[in-house]
């Protein structure tokens, strides 16, 4: 017998009583958020793939800029990759960017109205699924992010990892039981709210949270233990050494040389300066002395070279970056190396860059 069937009765007992006190708890303490009372699928679906991976107070202000230049499906299925990818500099995850688009341009101007439709689209899962068609359509599907998985893992006192295959299909379970199939959308929302501003990671505001009679977590004192979470994320150091070329005459130094990242690695299709990325941490002597620079620029231009800036950290989900930066001052004609182009600096907001080149941009301006 499986773990709900054993339980359906209690389930089923409980369910309505959890689902009244989290939508009546929604209803005092819901967030005040621009696309909640929207019913646009497509506005739904942009402002989720924004919220995957970034925090309300960050996702806003790109919400409100991306759905202000692409209003509708055709809009943005009409841009150009590289103007969705400057609406989304400064969000990291930039693939999710580029299957929005391509999602944009496989839809021919009408939002798919089923659920197998929906997850079909390119970059969309499960929980982006549910939530478009809960959110839109008011279909019974339930949502599991990390805020469904750390209340009901809480509520119901499940040890069984998050993140394992057992435990995706035994929460997914649960969360389609526990859903309210009256209201899908209230519910949805609900308790998503509840697991962000109530049942917090860190602190959870047990004391006076209207589920603590029944929450079993917090009967047994194991609130802090739960969820569970099997593997740790691996980090791995990278190490960047960057030049920025400052090419012109008589002190205008007005261009600088900017290369695309291709490949499946972080950032594609993002600008950035040109690059010799090393297995470990340089120092300038060593930098100096490295083949790849001199395939890059010639003695003289090289003895222009000076450190800007060394050892600048940068932190993404799995992996840390260490930047330094360098620059080199060629006349006004230089050609750029093979992969990199020459962009006037007063143009570079034209180009997408990652927020490590973006700081240094705007560190440079005030330094140089
Ligand atoms: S009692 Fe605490 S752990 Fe249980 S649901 Fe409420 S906030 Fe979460």
């Amino acid at each position: 017998m499986s773990y709900f069937a054993s339980k359906s009765v209690l389930l089923l007992s409980m369910n309505n009583t959890f689902s009244s006190i989290i939508t009546k708890w929604y209803a005092d303490n819901k967030r005040d958020l621009p696309w909640r009372e929207a019913t646009d699928p497509y506005l739904i679906w942009i402002s989720e793939v924004i919220l995957q991976q970034t925090r309300v107070a960050q996702g806003y202000d790109y919400f409100m800029r991306f759905v202000r230049r692409f209003p509708d499906i055709q809009s943005l299925a009409e841009a150009s990759e590289d103007e969705v990818m400057t609406m989304w500099q400064g969000l990291g995850y930039y693939s999710r960017a580029r299957n929005l688009h391509a999602a944009a341009q496989s839809m021919q101007g009408v939002f798919p109205t089923t659920y197998q439709e929906v997850r079909a689209l390119k970059g969309v899962g499960d929980y982006t699924a549910a939530a478009i068609c809960s959110f839109a359509y008011d279909l019974p599907y339930s949502v599991v992010d990390g805020n469904v998985y750390r209340v009901l893992a809480r509520y119901w006192g499940i040890d069984t990892p998050i993140d394992s295959t057992e435990g995706k299909k035994l929460f997914a379970a649960l969360a389609n039981e526990m859903l309210d199939r009256q209201h899908p959308a209230v519910y949805n929302q609900a308790i998503m709210d509840f697991g962000a501003l109530q049942c917090t990671p860190q602190s959870p505001d047990c004391c006076r949270c209207p589920l603590a009679e029944s929450c079993s977590a917090y009967r047994k004192g194991c609130v802090a233990q739960l969820p569970v979470k099997q593997h740790k994320t691996k980090t791995v150091e990278r190490f960047f050494n960057y030049i920025y070329v400052r090419a012109g005459a008589n002190n205008n130094q007005n261009y600088t040389f900017l290369r695309k990242r291709t490949g499946n690695d972080i950032w594609k299709n993002l600008f950035e300066l040109p690059l010799i990325e090393t297995d470990t941490a340089m120092s300038e002597q060593e930098f100096r002395d490295l083949p790849q620079l001199k395939q890059l620029f010639t003695e003289s231009e090289l003895a222009t070279l000076r450190l800007l800036h060394s050892n600048i950290k940068h932190q993404l989900t799995h992996r840390t970056l260490y930047a330094n930066f360098y620059e080199v001052t060629l006349p006004e004609d230089a050609t750029p190396p093979d992969g990199c182009i020459k962009v006037a600096v007063d143009e570079l907001e034209r180009y997408a860059v990652p927020r490590l080149i973006q700081m240094f941009f705007h560190l440079s301006k005030k330094l140089l």
